[in-house]
């Protein structure tokens, strides 16, 4: 089974955005409840229990890579995502498996709106990283669309876009992670959970470049 670092960065947000990540109420720890997902497939009891998938092994807290005091609370613009991932990440390579750590960028929101989250590739804006190895979660235009369970519309699109990290692709048929956001609700608890087509493919993870990270560049099929 695929073991693999759990990274969470910070970039431009106020110092109390994160709070949920190390709060002492969640239990388990947020981290531990993605990385719960991984080995089992789904955070919902009647869900759980599947063959472990991957182990994703959590780094507890965060890095805070804001460049500038007086860049808190400002979008991002995607070219600062890369340098944002590899300053968090370090340099890597996906040539003959996966990745050693993979990272969770969470920032305020994106230039362009009404994105919840981005899983942003090899090469793109610019940088040269190895493919799939991370992704943005953007907390304010969550704030934005919510004003209840946004703590599970975050876990909801930090496990979708990881589900893209490796090779997920979009799924508006069956109830899971990989369903698209609605700007008006988060999904119930039985969306919460990949389907065993995605267990699959996530299995597939120490042996198959086109699954993992850093393995193969993201295309749609
Ligand atoms: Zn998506």
């Amino acid at each position: 089974m695929a073991r693999i670092s759990l990274k969470f960065g910070a970039l431009n947000l106020w110092p109390d955005a994160l709070g949920f990540l190390e709060s002492s109420a969640l239990d388990p720890p947020f981290q531990e409840r993605v990385a719960m997902v991984f080995e089992q497939g789904s955070t919902h009891p009647e869900y759980a229990g599947s063959a472990p998938v991957i182990e994703l092994i959590p780094e507890l807290g965060y890095t805070d890579l804001t460049q500038q005091a007086g860049d808190i609370g400002k979008p991002v613009e995607r070219v600062q995502l890369n340098a944002t991932l590899e300053s968090l990440l370090g340099k890597q390579s996906g040539e003959d498996g996966p990745v050693p750590s993979v990272g969770i960028i969470f920032t305020t929101q994106d230039a362009y709106k009404y994105l919840f989250g981005l899983m942003f590739d090899q090469g793109e804006f610019g940088a040269h990283l190895p493919a799939r190895e991370g992704a943005a979660v953007y907390l304010d235009e969550i704030h934005n669309f919510r004003s209840t369970e946004i703590e599970e519309q975050i876990l909801f699109t930090t496990v979708h876009e990881l589900g893209h990290v490796f090779h997920l692709q979009h799924n508006d048929v069956s109830a899971s992670f990989m369903r698209r956001s609605h700007k008006t609700g988060t999904y119930p608890a039985r969306y919460f959970k990949f389907t065993r087509r995605q267990n699959d493919q996530l299995r597939k993870c120490d042996t198959d470049p086109e699954v993992w990270p850093g393995g193969s560049p993201w295309r749609y099929s």
